[in-house]
């Protein structure tokens, strides 16, 4: 059978974690503990989820032409994900998050996005065709909007559907909901995008009405360890998160968008492949890490 092909169009990040009893104040030198280096990067995170669950990933991305950008290659390859359009920028470093967390597990987290900042659609001549080529087009807010918008523009000529997660969150213009299948907010980015503060189920609908108004043809909304809302053709329905016992939600959000992914190329109706994207968060959040805690298709199976 030939697998569903996912075109990733994202970010890439090393994210570098001290551990330490209390996080430093401004000015403050702290002895820390352990340090972790992992992949990260929403882009990669959910190109690597997607991969492990039995999608043909393609991931657009730009990295430095240094260690980090070279050990993300690596990575990748050894996903099984199709790098062929991971660009080299020879003028701005890898991106890179220094990330700091406490006993409490409260964190402070600085982004230096260098080459993912200067990801541009004009550095890949044969966009339109690999977009043609997808069953389905991935995208988050971690790259610049003038990228988002032009891939967005030509997926919904050519008829590819777009899933949007708009996370970190910010306000998106009428012009790209609008070319968007399925766009799957937390409650934070709902709030942003819709304007209604999502506190409950109630709220959380009346913030996918209005999502769905600006354009968008689906909406679910993802709401931690309650599970999500989903809102399509006026109807709603709130798929339960599966109960774990959580150790690390870290890119929880990733993971569910992945899957989310591989079960709508999949061909299973939006509900099924909600379930199935619940269940392989659930099982990231009972794992430490971001890409490490991405589970593999026979844990779900
Ligand atoms: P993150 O920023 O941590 O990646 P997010 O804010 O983008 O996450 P959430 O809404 O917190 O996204 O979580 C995404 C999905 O992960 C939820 O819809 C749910 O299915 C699953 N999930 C999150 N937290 C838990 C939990 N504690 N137990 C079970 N499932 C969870």
């Amino acid at each position: 059978m030939k697998r569903s092909k996912l075109l990733v169009v994202g970010s890439v990040n090393t994210d570098m974690v001290v551990k330490t009893h209390c996080l430093p104040k401004p000015g403050e030198t702290v002895l820390g503990g352990t340090f972790l280096m992992n992949g990260g990067g929403k882009g990669a995170n959910q190109a690597v989820s997607a991969a492990r669950l039995g999608a043909d990933v393609s991931f657009i991305c730009k990295v430095g032409n240094d260690t980090f950008g070279e050990r993300a290659k690596k990575t990748f390859e050894d996903e099984g994900i199709d790098t062929s359009n991971l660009l080299f920028d020879p003028e701005n470093a890898s991106g890179v998050a220094l990330i700091t967390v406490d006993d409490r597990a409260e964190n402070c987290i600085v982004v230096a996005p260098g080459a993912n900042a200067n990801l541009h659609a004009s550095d890949i001549p044969d966009l339109p065709d690999l977009i043609k080529q997808a069953d389905y087009v991935l995208m988050q807010l971690e790259i610049p909007m003038t990228t988002i918008q032009t891939v967005a523009d030509i997926a919904h000529k050519k008829n590819i559907p777009v899933i949007l997660n708009p996370a970190p969150a910010q306000k998106l213009s009428n012009n790209l909901l609008d070319k968007l299948f399925l766009i799957t907010p937390n409650e934070t980015e709902a709030e942003i995008i819709s304007g209604v503060k999502v506190t409950d189920e109630e709220s959380a609908l009346q913030a996918a009405k209005k999502i769905c108004d600006l354009g968008v043809a689906c909406v679910v909304i993802t709401l931690g360890k309650k599970g999500a809302l989903i809102y399509k053709d006026s109807q709603h329905e709130i798929v339960p998160s599966i109960k774990v016992e959580a150790v690390d939600t870290t890119a929880a959000g990733d993971v569910f968008n992945g899957a989310l992914a591989v079960g709508l190329m999949e061909k299973m109706p939006l509900k099924e492949a909600v379930r199935f994207a619940c269940k392989a968060a659930a099982i990231s959040v009972t794992r430490m890490g971001a890409q490490t805690s991405a589970p593999y298709r026979n844990e779900i199976d």
